[in-house]
């Protein structure tokens, strides 16, 4: 499952939605982030809401499931998770998380793709890629199929796998 479907899992349905729309309205901001290991990232950000509140938030992934550990200056956080830190974990998993979870194709950064194609290309493999999904409103969606007349789809994965995961 998709972290990001795993936010909105674990998230009582108001608070994700109150907290995506505030990631949309642009309200996260200050927002920077470190990984604390592969599988770890620790985000600070402040969110503009009735008052400017501050967040810091740890993600991890434990057997590929999203921990959220965390605190939110607002007076809500007595509860799970508010609607200011699922605005800042969106954020993080819209706009960053390939580097949290490189585990698939899908999911792989879209810079290195157009690296690897570039480095094909000077293999003089006919390599022919398409990306589906660059209108979406982030790049994190986007789908990735590669053609080649001189590589099996097996070698492909193979030089994808090597040299990426
Ligand atoms: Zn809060």
């Amino acid at each position: 499952m998709k972290l990001i479907d795993q936010l909105q899992n674990k998230v009582d349905r108001k608070i994700y939605k109150r907290g995506k729309k505030y990631y949309k309205q642009g309200r996260v901001i200050n927002y920077n982030y470190s990984f604390g290991g592969p599988k770890q990232v620790n985000i600070k950000a402040q969110v503009i809401g009735s008052k400017h509140y501050g967040i810091s938030l740890s993600l991890e992934l434990s057997n590929n499931q999203l921990v959220f550990i965390g605190q939110c200056s607002c007076p809500y956080d007595w509860g799970p998770i508010c609607k200011h830190k699922v605005a800042v974990a969106y954020k993080f998993l819209n706009e960053d998380y390939s580097q949290l979870d490189s585990t698939s194709l899908q999911k792989a950064n879209f810079n290195k793709l157009v690296t690897l194609s570039k480095e094909l290309s000077q293999k003089e493999v006919d390599l022919k890629y398409f990306v589906k999904g660059l209108l979406a409103d982030s790049m994190v969606n986007f789908k990735l199929k590669l053609e080649s007349k001189d590589l099996s789809l097996a070698q492909l994965e193979e030089v994808i796998k090597e040299r990426y995961f």
